[in-house]
């Protein structure tokens, strides 16, 4: 089962982390369909290509800090 992660932890590591690429940019679409300018949208894990279900190396090595 997966586990649940706070939304003040989902959007404070995706904020800090270089690796973040929004699922619907990385399908080519563009940030147009996000209905957000690609600078203000919210970055969040959870919308990441690289979260696989919260397996995301980089999320699982900040998140162990946050506890
Ligand atoms: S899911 Fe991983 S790669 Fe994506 S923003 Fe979060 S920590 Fe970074």
């Amino acid at each position: 089962m997966e586990k649940s992660y706070t939304e003040k932890q989902l959007r404070g590591i995706a904020e800090e982390c270089q690796e973040f690429e929004h699922i619907i940019n990385a399908m080519g679409y563009g940030y147009s369909l996000l209905n957000v300018s690609a600078t203000d949208y919210v970055r969040r894990c959870t919308d990441c290509t690289h979260w696989l279900g919260g397996s995301c190396n980089i999320f699982q090595k900040e998140v162990s800090q946050w506890e």
